[in-house]
């Protein structure tokens, strides 16, 4: 036994005992003991053996503080690889491969697919149409009446208020404010720059030092909360569609007659049926806000391959496809107006993920700040759209169910 193994079973006799709570553990200890320690307590306690969930690649002392409380090791996710796929981006430009995490058979394949067709198609165009991640203060006032001189006081104060926001953070920008009304409660919007980072930490410190400026000096206004949901973060919403939240990002490409046939088995005018049908027809009547095929299996492979926070899948994949016929190939677009990324911060720095942002050219800091999230951007808006092309030729040409049956189901013969 080494004094690793020594010391955490010692942790355990303590755990066990009642003598130190289970987030403690850090403070006796180095964080891969701590984390050794709580996965063989909860070993004992659930009469499990968590060997697999001991065995991982994570290095513990970059996780803790940072990442995860709690900590007892790590699950893990198989990882492929989708592509390469042409980007003709305005950052993104070339062939890249796409690190993919999913236990859905058949997804990797599918968006492979997607790929091949859109490179023997010339490429993706892929471009950056906003760059501001949200954070939305709720202030609440006594009348309309307040409220009112609050906004007038708002638009003369904008400099002391952008001033305060980015003394927080050196990278964070305060670019917007959009205030909304409802009665005596109004909310700020506030849209950041906030370079090569998603930004939510950054945006809410920044948010903090600005409410913390106006309560100061427009006494009327009382902060209700940092966030009061106008922001709007990991829940659907028509805010982010309309106003945008992180990137807002588009892609397109024209699919050739010959392609849809060689690659797809199908043809423009059928998959274009199955889009207007589905995704915008389907859509609509479902009462969904998501006109898309499946937006979010690519954005949370992508998300959980490159450490992303997961939990923004849910605006990250909302947005739209658009298709059309064009002599005998198809037109096709995705719009994505919320899409919450970062090649630096959050579950980026961490070995597996930065390795797999580094399969994409975009690990880390670009040479000048922001520059590798927006080409990052368009990757990822180029691989949704290879998603949306193969699915919707795929039902248009009736092959989903066997796709799934062979890649997922292991019953592909041969
Ligand atoms: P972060 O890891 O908290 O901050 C990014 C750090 O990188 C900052 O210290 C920033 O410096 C620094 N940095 C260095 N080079 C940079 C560059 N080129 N561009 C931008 N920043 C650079 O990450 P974050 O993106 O702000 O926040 C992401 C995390 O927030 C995730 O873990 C996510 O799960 C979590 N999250 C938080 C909230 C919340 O309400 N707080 C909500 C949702 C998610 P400066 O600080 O000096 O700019």
């Amino acid at each position: 036994m080494d004094n690793d193994d020594k010391k955490a079973k010692e942790l355990l006799q303590r755990l066990l005992k009642n003598e130190l709570p289970l987030h403690r553990l850090e403070d006796a200890a180095d964080p891969k003991t701590a984390a050794t320690a709580r996965r063989l307590f909860m070993e004992k306690v659930t009469g499990q053996k968590l060997s697999g969930i001991g065995s991982s690649a994570l290095e513990f002392d970059k996780v803790h503080g940072r990442n995860a409380e709690n900590v007892i090791g790590a699950v893990q996710i198989p990882l492929g690889v989708a592509g390469p796929i042409k980007v003709n981006g305005e950052h993104a430009r070339g062939e890249f491969y796409v690190p993919m995490a999913t236990t859905e058979g058949a997804l990797v394949a599918s968006a492979s697919r997607g790929m091949k067709g859109i490179t023997q198609s010339g490429g993706a165009s892929a471009r950056l149409i906003g760059d501001a991640i949200a954070r939305a203060p709720l202030f609440e006032l006594d009348s309309i009446a307040d409220s009112v001189r609050f906004i007038e006081w708002l638009e003369k104060n904008e400099q002391g208020i952008r001033q305060a926001a980015d003394s927080a953070t050196k990278y964070g920008r305060l670019k917007k404010i959009h205030p909304f009304v409802l009665g005596n409660n109004v909310w700020l919007r506030f849209s950041f720059d906030t370079g090569d980072a998603m930004g939510m930490n950054s945006a809410t410190i920044a948010s903090e030092t600005a409410s913390e400026y106006i309560e100061k000096n427009f006494k009327a206004a009382r902060l209700v909360a940092v966030s009061g949901n106008m922001c709007s973060d990991k829940k659907e919403s028509y805010v982010n569609e309309l106003l945008g939240r992180g990137k807002s990002v588009v892609a397109d490409a024209l699919i050739p007659e010959n392609v849809l046939k060689d690659v797809f088995k199908t043809t423009a005018d059928r998959a274009n049926n199955t889009n207007l049908k589905k995704n915008i027809l389907g859509s609509s009547r479902a009462g969904s806000s998501k006109h898309n095929a499946h937006f979010a299996n690519i954005v949370a492979a992508i998300f959980l391959a490159t450490g992303q926070d997961a939990a923004q899948v849910v605006e990250s994949s909302s947005g739209y496809t658009w298709t059309e016929v064009r002599g005998k190939g198809l037109y096709i677009s995705v719009t994505m107006p919320s899409l919450e990324i970062g090649t630096v911060g959050g579950g980026t720095h961490l070995a597996t993920q930065s390795e797999a942002l580094s399969i994409l050219g975009v690990q880390g800091v670009g040479k000048t700040p922001g520059i590798n999230s927006k080409k990052f951007a368009e990757i990822i808006a180029a691989s949704v759209l290879a998603g949306e092309l193969n699915l919707l030729c795929a039902l248009s040409a009736r092959e989903l169910g066997k796709a799934h049956t062979d890649l997922g189901r292991n019953k592909k013969k041969g």
